[in-house]
């Protein structure tokens, strides 16, 4: 199957030939003739799989063929996340280079005046998270009016940050008649009901088995004392192979954390998660995808969607809070059928959700341990509890001697024996 016989346009295919994308993936062989063909589409597909470019590619063919009129907008992409977004936009403008086709984000944790002005000029493709642009709709910004396209990109997960009202809101301030596309990676009873409420006889492709993890992902579980894993990250991390990892936390607090220690052990490492500021995680982003930094230390929030190329380890430093959370989080390796390794440090009060786990995905994981590490090693100095709110001052105190009043910390550890890289100072 080529993108040709998809029936896609001479200038598109010139943007796939730049790109370097020789044939469809499976959700794009799939989905493309049938947005083409004007349907409504429910794509069942997790990010890695070429979803972008399956919903992206042929609303471009459609746009194209009439040009922009006035000052409206076309095309309305929603999204949960600021990084998806962005994410979104870089593959529409690579997609989009050969055409004449404007487009504009709209989220926020950044000015509104360059959002409000290219709502007010009009565009052919709005990609948004819902709440910004609720706001600015409020407002009375933006021509919705003759809106061809709606897409709702990880729809599952918008609903789990709790933006269906929102949602809601946005859509009916859009024209009944248009073409609706929803992607999800799950197709849950939640999700079906939103097709009903938004999408008009439509039609529904899935790749890959539900909530499956990507084949081409290899999956180990290291059983490690709690007190223990940021040191055996630490020794993993001196293999050579370990180039572009990308760490999971459950917290924002404890995503800091990993990130003091690997510094301190001159591992460069970027954090991305919902405390730091809007510039900050994008610089992080950046800056790992350019391979400036070795590790990206990320919240599931935060981390929905990253598409960086090679990633070729994720580690769950605390286990998921979900199965559906691991899928996604293992799934930021391996992507486009590169292979990669996906391990998950598990310590005794989370086997259970391992056995879970392992129920879920419908096979067992296989244990592994990192040869010439002390598992019954003592408990290195503990860091101060995280604060409670935003006194991140606290954070700085020494964690233990001189002074001694004061530090919220109770280090589990007693005294003494303090591990390669431990500072003193959190
Ligand atoms: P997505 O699932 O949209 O997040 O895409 C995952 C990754 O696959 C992105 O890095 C895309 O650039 C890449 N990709 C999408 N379609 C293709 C294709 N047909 N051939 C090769 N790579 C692709």
């Amino acid at each position: 199957m080529s993108f040709q016989a998809l029936g896609l346009e001479p200038r598109i295919l010139a943007a796939l030939k730049d790109a370097g994308y020789t044939e469809p993936t499976p959700i794009q062989a799939a989905a493309i003739p049938k947005i083409l063909a004007r349907t409504d589409v429910i794509g069942i597909a997790q990010t890695g799989t070429g979803k972008t470019a399956a919903f992206v590619l042929p609303m471009l063919q459609l746009l194209g063929v009439k040009p922009l009129v006035g000052r409206r907008i076309r095309t309305l992409v929603l999204a949960p996340t600021r990084e998806l977004v962005v994410q979104i936009e870089e593959n529409v403008r690579a997609y989009a280079r050969h055409m004449p086709i404007r487009m504009a984000t709209v989220f926020g944790g950044v000015g509104e005046r360059p959002q409000v002005q290219a709502l007010r000029d009009g565009t052919e493709m709005i990609i948004a998270t819902p709440g910004r642009l609720l706001d600015l709709m409020s407002q009375r910004h933006g021509d919705f009016s003759s809106l061809d396209f709606l897409v709702l990109d990880e729809a599952d997960r918008m609903l789990d940050m709790g933006f269906l009202p929102s949602i809601r809101r946005i859509v009916k301030a859009l024209p009944k008649k248009r073409q609706t596309l929803l992607f999800s990676a799950t197709l849950s009873p939640e999700i079906e009901a939103l097709t009903h409420e938004f999408l008009f006889q439509p039609s529904t492709v899935q790749v890959g088995r539900r909530s499956n993890p990507a084949e081409t992902v290899t999956q180990v579980a290291y059983e490690v004392p709690r007190h223990l894993k940021l040191a055996l990250l630490v020794a993993l991390l001196e293999k050579p192979d370990y180039n572009t990892v990308l760490v999971f936390s459950r917290t924002k607090h404890g995503a800091d954390r990993i990130a003091r220690k690997l510094e301190a052990c001159k591992i460069k490492t970027a954090t991305l998660h919902s405390n730091k500021s809007q510039n900050h995680r994008l610089r992080s982003l950046a800056a790992f995808k350019a391979g400036e930094v070795r590790v990206l230390v990320a919240t599931d929030i935060a981390a929905r969607g990253i598409d960086v190329d090679g990633i070729s380890h994720v580690v769950n430093f605390d286990f998921p809070k979900t199965n559906e959370d691991y899928v996604h989080r293992i799934g930021r390796t391996g992507r486009a059928n590169m292979v990669g390794d996906a391990l998950s440090f598990v310590c005794p009060d989370e086997h259970g959700d391992l056995r879970s786990l392992e129920r879920f995905i419908g096979r067992g994981i296989p244990r592994k341990r990192l040869d010439g590490f002390d598992y019954t090693a003592a408990a290195p100095p503990e860091p101060p509890a995280p604060p409670r709110g935003p006194r991140q001052q606290q954070q700085r105190r020494p964690q233990r001697g001189g002074g001694g009043g004061g530090n919220v910390g109770a280090p589990r550890g007693g005294g003494g024996r303090r591990e390669g890289g431990y500072g003193g100072r959190r």
